[in-house]
């Protein structure tokens, strides 16, 4: 079945090159080895693709030359070619063009699939993620794809989290359990079923393909001063070019990258995820791995897939494995790991020795292909392991278009501008071409009528939506940037030079003072004011679960909610009243729950209350936090006076008896609590399930069995404090 064959290798030039005469330099042309060669003739080829794709009914053609002729001239109407019946370039260069895997002629199921979904409220879940992209980047990915389609009829789509979506989402390799196999990087990129039930709607893609944006790896960045932005490949520093991430310039071993093509003259940079940053899964929190530490009595300097064999990369986060058994896994580099070749998964190790020369980044040396390859050990030319450098990468926004595209009910077009042309091509322009509007909307129709303009009112004009199970959803909203989930958005405040100043200070008091008041103690009264309505908040500055009773806080105030008590809200009552040396805006609170501390973060400074006594405002210096955290978003207590603090896409253990951060703790949300928003603004404990908020919405996950999924996103106030939704 393979088409591969490898070849034997020999280095074919090898000039001694001390002459003195400076002369043309030779193009060196090296034969690497286990380098791919396509071992099919243009015919196999020919007949192969013509018979996946539905051109002809059996893979072999025998020696009919009419048959195959007549396949070719089909094939070439239908991807608007020149229709010559031959084998000639442009056909063959189509042929080996990326695509979908959907047939061209005829239908993917053997069994049919409806045309159309019969409901417009469509569902979608996706089941896993690639590792090549941060995961809200491929959450934001699907979003715009459905969006696409959403603009132009009147479908909707939500995403839920279980079997019972519409359109399940999925990353596969080779065969993947439908019986249509993918094939390895390039070739075949993904495909999709027609509507309806079961594997019917879904949408698979190959997780061979390095998934970009149709532009080069992303690789997020952490801390440095970019907050978050991504790596920008290749980029200039100190007048050297990097394609990717580098340790140089710094004593430490980080690695680091520069977020606009020009370090030298813009200075943003950020880290890029690697093992001496965190690590993922395993059982030490994200701790960054400890080099070297012993494994079996051996020493290990690098991470390593020793000891597994499922090829995934690890390493201890103490220096002794066999002693304390801590371990995590390593992060991928989706930078620096190589394709093809024979070392296929590796990293390229830069420095490497080419040739007697050395290189610090991938090259196209000693190539006639002019692909970039790079060595995976630090000489190539005694060790001879080698691998491709990652390329621009598939847009996964517009493949998803595409393959949702045919998830709606659309075959093939033969019109090679519109979005449901079989072949891939990357454009940063909208992907719908009117062949594709045409094709929608004669199975769906046109968008729904807007709604007339909106009344200057707080009424919300999106209901949540009540589905029967208990994970409702979010709706997207409308334009291209759907749902809450976006790319890693800079936030306003997460500044990386954190000045002297913080929120304004509230009172001269350093040291514990008396409370002149001793909380409200007026019963709350009915208003009918509808600022004073909690309903009515979209987004809280802070929620905490203080003394059995959920607190929110907005702007000087706070509501008291319990469910215990048939979900009353109480309130609003004033924060100066019951916490005096408070500021009226706050970031996040939480009460400690042995030491019945609570705990109040404003900017930089941070108020701790045991009753009506106070502590601070102290700086978050002195929790042991560096100047690039600019506010602390949000708090989860984890019992044993081990409290988790959240600033943005990093947290970080606390501990509440010495009141300290470790801060070595430093992990990224999104490894350790897959699925929630990378940009929240806070983070809660309530009746001990962790949420999650962004915007108005929440994300909460059940902390107690052990596996971080989130099981329900909702409306703060619809669903958690039980708002009517008019
Ligand atoms: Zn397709
Ligand atoms: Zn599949």
């Amino acid at each position: 079945m393979s088409p591969w064959l490898s070849l034997v290798l020999a280095l074919l030039v090898l000039g001694n090159d001390c002459s003195a005469a400076p002369r043309p330099r030779q193009p060196t042309v090296v034969v690497f080895p286990g380098d791919l060669r396509t071992d099919l003739t243009n015919k196999q080829l020919a007949e192969e693709y013509l018979y996946r794709y539905g051109y002809t009914q059996v893979a072999e053609l025998s020696d009919d030359k009419q048959s195959l002729s007549r396949a070719l001239r089909v094939l070439q109407k239908r991807l608007s070619l020149p229709e010559t019946g031959e084998l000639d370039s442009t056909t063959l260069a189509a042929m080996r063009a990326p695509r979908c895997g959907v047939p061209d002629v005829g239908r993917f199921q053997t069994f049919e699939g409806d045309l159309k979904w019969h409901h417009q409220n469509l569902t979608y879940w996706i089941q896993n993620y690639s590792e090549d992209l941060p995961r809200n980047v491929i959450d934001d990915a699907f979003a715009r794809a459905f969006a696409v389609w959403s603009a132009v009829t009147p479908l909707t789509f939500t995403r839920v989290y279980g079997v019972e979506a519409d359109i399940i989402i999925q990353f596969g390799v080779r065969e993947h359990g439908d019986g249509y196999p993918f094939d390895g990087k390039d070739g075949l990129l993904a495909h999709a079923f027609p509507p309806g039930q079961g594997i019917q709607g879904d949408a698979h893609f190959d997780d061979e393909e390095l998934w970009s944006l149709g532009k080069g790896v992303v690789v997020p960045t952490f801390f440095g001063n970019a907050d978050g932005a991504p790596c920008h490949f290749p980029f200039t520093f100190e007048g050297r070019n990097y394609s990717a991430c580098t340790t140089d310039g710094r004593s430490d071993g980080q690695l680091w990258c520069s977020t606009t093509a020009d370090y030298d003259t813009d200075r943003r940079f950020g880290f890029c995820p690697s093992e001496r940053l965190y690590t993922e899964h395993g059982n030490s929190d994200g701790k960054p791995c400890v080099f070297p530490f012993t494994f079996e009595g051996r020493s290990y300097s690098a991470c390593t897939t020793d000891g597994r064999s499922d090829g995934y990369r690890w390493c201890a986060t103490t220096a002794n494995y066999d002693q304390d058994k801590l371990y995590g896994f390593c992060p991928t580099r989706v930078d620096t790991t190589v394709t093809g070749g024979n070392s296929a998964g590796e990293l390229c190790v830069f420095p490497f020795v080419f040739l007697g020369q050395e290189y610090s980044t991938c090259t196209r040396d000693g190539r006639t292909d002019g692909r970039l390859w790079c060595a995976t050990t630090s000489n190539f030319d005694s060790d001879k392991k080698w691998g491709f450098c990652p390329d621009q990468g598939y847009s996964l926004f517009l493949v998803a278009a595409h393959e949702f595209g045919h998830a709606l009910g659309l075959d093939h077009t033969s019109v090679p501008e519109a979005l449901m042309y079989p072949m891939y091509s990357y454009t940063e322009k909208p992907p719908l071409h009117e062949d594709d509007v045409k094709g929608i909307q004669h199975l769906y129709g046109g968008p729904r009528p807007k709604p007339e303009p909106r009344p200057p009112t707080t009424t919300p004009e999106t209901q949540p939506t009540a589905p029967p199970t208990v994970c409702a959803t979010v709706r997207p909203s409308e334009g291209p940037t759907a749902g809450p989930t976006g790319p890693p958005s800079p936030g306003p405040t997460n500044a990386p030079t954190a000045g002297p100043t913080g929120a304004p200070t509230a009172g001269p008091t350093d040291s514990p003072t008396r409370a002149p008041t001793a909380g409200p103690s007026v019963a709350p009264t009915e208003s009918l004011d509808p600022a004073d309505n909690v309903c009515n908040v979209d987004i809280f500055d802070a929620i905490a679960e203080i003394g059995n009773y959920l607190h929110l806080f907005k702007d000087g105030r706070y509501w008291r909610f319990s469910e215990a008590q048939g979900r009353l809200v109480q309130g609003p009552f004033l924060i100066r009243d019951k916490w005096p040396a408070l500021p009226s805006k706050l970031d996040s609170v939480f009460e400690e729950p042995q030491s019945k501390k609570i705990f109040f973060f404003s900017g930089r400074q941070v108020w701790v209350y045991t009753g009506a006594t106070v502590l601070g405002p102290r700086r978050l210096d002195k929790l042991g936090f560096g100047p690039e955290v600019a506010q602390v978003t949000g708090a989860l207590p984890r019992g044993g006076g081990k409290v988790l603090l959240f600033s943005r896409q990093n947290f970080w253990r606390f501990d509440a008896k010495s009141q300290m951060v470790d801060p070595k703790s430093a992990s990224r949300v999104d490894r350790t609590f897959p699925g929630v928003p990378t940009n929240m603004h806070d983070v809660f404990l309530y009746r001990d399930k962790a949420y999650f908020c962004q915007d108005r919405y929440y994300w909460r996950m059940n902390l107690q069995n052990g596996i971080n999924q989130v099981e329900e996103v909702n409306y703060v106030t619809y669903d958690l404090l039980q708002c009517p939704e008019n």
